[in-house]
């Protein structure tokens, strides 16, 4: 529901592109205004719209209105069409090469027609593009390093979008009588970070109806092929699906090989084949007798193996852990007892402690930690100590009013450049969890980021280490942080690393949560939620725990309440 509100956010947020690439700087913050607004609102767009209060909601008036209206009926707004006539450019591929604002892609693009990561490449390869007006040989090779970032970052969607609208379609397919099963494979089975498109399996008696109906579905944008055992469309927003049909003596195989990964999937039939049989999406063969393919636990005993989730399968040595019967038991969703990184209206968020307190117990939690910015970050609304007090009354009221869960008192604190925190000691003293965390996009003084950061490690007063990496998927690397020294240090001190489970950050992602869990370190799963419905992020910060091969006595908000105010 909630997808229109990021769809017409993200168009709106477009338009803003455009209008400040051309300075117009007043109608630039009336959009994004109007796109944040769209993006934090409660309710779905579409009923706003049909009640006619597009006009009430702050920050939109009439023109802006008008136009949310005509996204809501038309799916596309033809102010952006002319806009983008005016500039041919790859607009929002480029502005994923950090650094690349509007105003600097208009000038790459009237002094050098750059109109795609291509143009650009070759321009700065060229030192075309250090001689432009306000540009130097400093920004020309920052630009040759984020266009590779940004490279990989093209065509791929973040987890966290696409993971409810695959959902969304294995209930709707599953929701037809004559589907017997119907599962989501590929990247997003196995919880990877981006995805690129979907694959849907499904075994069914009807496989002609269950495809008329796949390549019928309102989501739909265009079909590329349409076939009883396999169809391909494209959704209304570009991303493809292909659905499959199997039978159910071969469905388990199916799914380990659409599961992938690629990977893994060439040397589970090496193993295959070492012991004499054949692997493939129809089974694991003896000649042609079929061993095992019904279900995945059948494919991985056939080969010796003991059952490999999918987060794992990554080949990154699970085949081996599996081989020796050494798999890790990992960290499960219904493990987690609370949320500790909850932002409010205090500060940015959008809902009141009371509502957070109630979306935590309705989440079966125990606790949760309201976590709101302090005053070093005054554009989010940022606390200082005598609001910080305030604060406190108001959740000591919520824990009087609330049986079943219990409100823990925090703080989100600013790491400043000079490694400062923007909260007194006195203060934190009497804050339950408190967290730390950077925030500034702009790079620290080269070489002094890690050493900053150990220091706020070794600060007494710091529980935790809030999305330590700083990397926004699709947005910008993770800073230049030495994160084995981060470790080590966090493991001495007792500081607990975060897995932040908000889209774009999932930090730390998998492959540090397996180092920092080497290193003895403990983690944290949040949702850094700023809204009721964010909670449900916790499911991805879970799984990206999963794929760094946590368990849960390596996740603090595992603990049950009483166990984990000790840990205080
Ligand atoms: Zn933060
Ligand atoms: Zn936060």
């Amino acid at each position: 529901m909630a997808m229109q509100n990021k769809k017409v956010a993200a168009i709106l947020d477009l338009v803003a592109d455009y209008l400040e690439m051309d300075g117009v700087d007043f109608r630039t913050k009336a959009y994004r205004r109007a796109a944040h607004t769209v993006d934090f609102l409660t309710q779905p767009i579409e009923e706003v719209h049909k009640k006619g209060g597009l006009e009430k909601l702050p920050g939109i008036g009439k023109a802006i209105a008008l136009k949310i209206a005509e996204i809501l009926d038309t799916g596309s707004l033809q102010y952006l069409e002319e806009l983008k006539k005016q500039y041919p450019v790859d607009f929002e591929v480029l502005l994923l090469v950090e650094g690349l604002g509007p105003k600097t892609i208009k000038l790459l693009y009237q002094e050098l027609g750059v109109k795609d990561l291509d143009d650009l490449e070759k321009e700065a390869r060229r030192g075309h593009i250090h001689r432009l007006k306000g540009m130097g040989v400093k920004s020309e090779k920052k630009i040759l390093e984020n266009l590779e970032f940004a490279k990989k970052s093209t065509g791929r969607r973040l987890l966290g979008e696409i993971l409810p609208l695959s959902q969304e379609l294995k209930e709707r397919i599953g929701s037809l009588p004559e589907v017997e099963i119907v599962e989501i494979a590929g990247s997003i089975r196995r919880r990877k970070e981006t995805v690129g498109d979907i694959d849907v399996l499904t075994v069914t008696s009807d496989p002609q109806k269950v495809m008329d109906y796949f390549i019928n579905l309102d989501l739909v944008g265009g079909v590329i092929s349409h076939g009883p055992s396999k169809s391909t469309i494209r959704l209304k927003d570009g991303m493809e699906v292909d659905l499959r049909v199997f039978k159910k003596e071969e469905y388990g195989s199916a799914l380990v090989y659409f599961t992938g990964s690629w990977e893994l999937n060439v040397e589970l039939r090496k193993i295959a084949i070492s012991r004499g049989l054949k692997l493939n999406e129809y089974g694991v063969f003896k000649g042609d007798e079929q061993l095992a393919g019904r279900t995945e636990e059948d494919v991985f005993q056939a080969l010796g193996l003991s059952y490999i989730e999918p987060e794992l399968r990554e080949n990154r040595g699970e085949m081996e852990a599996a081989l020796a019967g050494k798999l890790p038991e990992l960290v499960e969703k219904s493990d987690i007892k609370g949320d500790l990184h909850l932002h409010t209206q205090w500060s940015d968020g959008r809902s009141s402690i009371l509502e957070m307190a109630e979306a935590a117990q309705k989440r079966g939690y125990q606790y949760l930690a309201i976590t709101d910015h302090a005053q070093g970050l005054p554009v989010a609304g940022g606390l200082d100590e005598i609001a910080l007090k305030e604060q406190m009354i108001e959740i000591d009221a919520v824990n009087d009013e609330l049986d079943n869960i219990h409100v823990l008192k925090g703080v989100e604190l600013n790491i400043g450049p000079d490694g400062s925190l923007d909260i007194d000691n006195e203060v934190l003293e009497e804050l339950d969890v408190v967290l730390a965390a950077i925030h500034s996009g702009v790079p620290f003084k080269e070489g002094t980021l890690t050493d900053i950061i150990l220091d706020v490690l070794e600060n007494e007063y710091v529980d935790i280490l809030a999305h330590p990496s700083g990397r926004k998927l699709k947005k910008r690397p993770a800073y230049d942080i030495n994160l084995e020294k981060v470790f080590e240090t966090a493991k001495e001190t007792g500081t607990i690393l975060e897995v932040d489970g908000q889209p774009q950050r999932l930090d730390l992602n998998d492959e540090n949560i397996r180092m920092a869990i080497k290193y003895g370190c403990h983690l944290a799963l949040d949702t850094d939620g700023h809204h009721t419905r964010d909670l449900d992020y916790m499911e991805l910060a879970v799984s990206t725990a999963r794929r760094g091969w946590a368990e849960a006595h390596d996740v603090v908000n595992t603990l049950p309440l009483k166990k984990f105010l000790k840990l205080f």
